[in-house]
């Protein structure tokens, strides 16, 4: 893989390098997701914020409150509105980066699905993949269960 990995938004504004390897990968589909990237779920890597630099541009940020309660930042291109990371005040070490803004997204093989208690149901899922309701940490979702 290389290192660091680089990655940008839809009209070029943004460029940003992620170094490091992902300590998670997951998908996630909570309906802030849903809403902010018009999408059943997103692909997410969690990656060290202190090795994600943006090349070139200056993101704009859009704060969020979570069911938790935390703030939860998401930083996105000003100019096309492409989401880039995700930033949650409990985790400032970590940064979610949207795996489809890389250069190179095919190395991507979800460790979870999460927030599973808002996915779509015509979404599909792989049986094989983990799911929670809500974040790993919480109360694994039993594959074909309601909530
Ligand atoms: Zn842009
Ligand atoms: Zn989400």
């Amino acid at each position: 893989m290389p290192s660091p990995r680089t990655g940008g938004c839809l009209c070029g504004a943004l460029r940003y390098e992620t170094g490091g390897e992902p300590s998670f990968s997951l998908r996630c589909h909570c309906r802030d997701c849903q809403r902010q990237n018009g999408a059943a779920s997103v692909a997410a890597i969690r990656m060290p914020a202190a090795q994600f630099h943006f090349t070139k541009g200056t993101p704009k940020r859009y704060v969020t409150k979570a069911d938790s309660g935390n703030e939860i930042v998401r930083v996105f291109c000003g100019d096309c509105g492409t989401p880039i990371y995700v930033q949650v005040e409990t985790k400032l070490d970590t940064v979610g980066v949207r795996v489809c803004t890389l250069d190179d997204p095919g190395f991507f093989k979800p460790d979870a699905d999460i927030f599973m208690k808002s996915a779509q149901p015509w979404d599909t899922h792989d049986p094989s993949v983990p799911q929670y309701d809500t974040y790993p940490d919480g109360k694994a979702y039993p594959i074909g269960a309601s909530s």
